[in-house]
This record gives C-alpha cells, sequence and structure tokens, in this order.
C-alpha cells in the first residue's frame, strides 16, 4: 500500500499517519525528519540543504525531491509519504519519481477540517513546562489555574498557537497544498476524511476503505 497523506493545519496528520502504522507495517516518510537526519549525518543533501537553512532561505524544491527520489529508491514496500508533496510542482516530480520507479500510489488521503474548529482548540491548547502533561482550556481544564494537576508546574502556551498565526497557516494551505485535492481527484486517488469530530473516530473507517483499495 502506498499512502500520501496531507491535510489542513491541525486536522491531525501525525496522529493519522501513526495510527495508520498500527495496522500494517508502513514507512513512515517524512520530510522534517528525512532532512534533521541527513543534516544530522551530513550527506550531501545534508549538507546542501544546511546552506540554504543557514542563509536563512526555504530549501528549494529541487533538493526535496531529489531527498525523496533518494529514499523511495531504498523504499520498496509500503509506503506513507507526509509532508511532500507540499504544491503541484511538487506532485508532477512526485509523479515521475513513482514512474521511474514503477510505483503506483494506493491513495492519497486528504483531512479537511474547519478552520473555525482548530483555532479553537489550539487557542485552548496548554501544556506544563515541567512535565510536558498536555491541557485544554474546554475539554480539560486544570484545577488550579495555570497550574499542572500532575506536578505543579505553570502551564503555558506554545508560542505558535495564536489566532493569527494558525488563519495564516491556513491561507497558506489554501493557496499552496489545496490545489492538490484537485490534482488527485483527477487521478482517482483521493480519499477526503472529514476530521471535525476528531481524527481517531474515522480511523477504522478509513483503514476499511484503504484495505479495499488494496485488493
Ligand atoms: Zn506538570
Amino acid at each position: 500500500m502506498q499512502l500520501i497523506i496531507f491535510g489542513a493545519p491541525g486536522a491531525g496528520k501525525g496522529t493519522m499517519a501513526q495510527n495508520i502504522q498500527k495496522f500494517k507495517q508502513f514507512s513512515h516518510i517524512s520530510t522534517g525528519d528525512l532532512f534533521r537526519r541527513h543534516i544530522k549525518e551530513k550527506t550531501d543533501l545534508g549538507k546542501l540543504a544546511t546552506e540554504y537553512i543557514e542563509k536563512g532561505l526555504l530549501v528549494p524544491d529541487k533538493v526535496t525531491e531529489d531527498l525523496i527520489r533518494h529514499e523511495l529508491d531504498m523504499i520498496r514496500e509500503d509506503f506513507i509519504l507526509d509532508g511532500f508533496p507540499r504544491n503541484i510542482a511538487q506532485a508532477e516530480a512526485l509523479d515521475e519519481i513513482l514512474q521511474d520507479f514503477g510505483i503506483k500510489l494506493t491513495a492519497c488521503v486528504h483531512l479537511d477540517i474547519d478552520p473555525e474548529i482548530v483555532v479553537e482548540r489550539l487557542v485552548n491548547r496548554m501544556s506544563c513546562q515541567d512535565c510536558g502533561a498536555p491541557y485544554n482550556l474546554i475539554i480539560k481544564k486544570p484545577k488550579v489555574e495555570n497550574v499542572c494537576d500532575e506536578c505543579g508546574g505553570q502551564l503555558t502556551r506554545r508560542a505558535d498557537d495564536n489566532e493569527e498565526t494558525i488563519r495564516h497557516r491556513f491561507t497558506t494551505y489554501h493557496e499552496e497544498t489545496a490545489p492538490l485535492i484537485d490534482y488527485y481527484k483527477k487521478q482517482g486517488l483521493l480519499m477526503t476524511v472529514n476530521c471535525n469530530e476528531g481524527i481517531l473516530t474515522k480511523l477504522d473507517q478509513v483503514w476499511e476503505e484503504l484495505s479495499a483499495l488494496d485488493k
């Protein structure tokens, strides 16, 4: 089974990718992890990426594509591709790579969610700065305001959990990544999952649909 997973910010892409792996042995190919590994191991691609990052520049698509090509060349079993493609140009590049290796995609899982739900969830999210315990001011309030139930530590918000940042991420997503929806629909590969009710409630259904496709 060869999957791409992409979705709106906060829809639960990481959770979904992790949980799908419980059903079957998948290689989880995440561009974020790949970059970290290549940079740490100082491979040629890692060094190239470091040059851009140190100059404060975005790593060009070509470098990311080479990274994915390198990885898919070694992996011939089931995989979930996470964080790539991020735009149409990358999707076209991926089609070429897959064609070169004779790999056919099983499906492209698109996680959809109402931005208002994400904003509400994230602005209410806090965690303990000492033990990392997660809190939510609506569904999991601490007993004492701003204090961790577990260890008495101070609760803090992540700097990027504010409404403006979240809305900006949605705008970027709609401009760059959302066109993939039509792209994969045309190829007959799109599977949209509505995540408004939380992603975990959808897991069995998604897995059943994927298994049916794989037969
Ligand atoms: Zn704590």
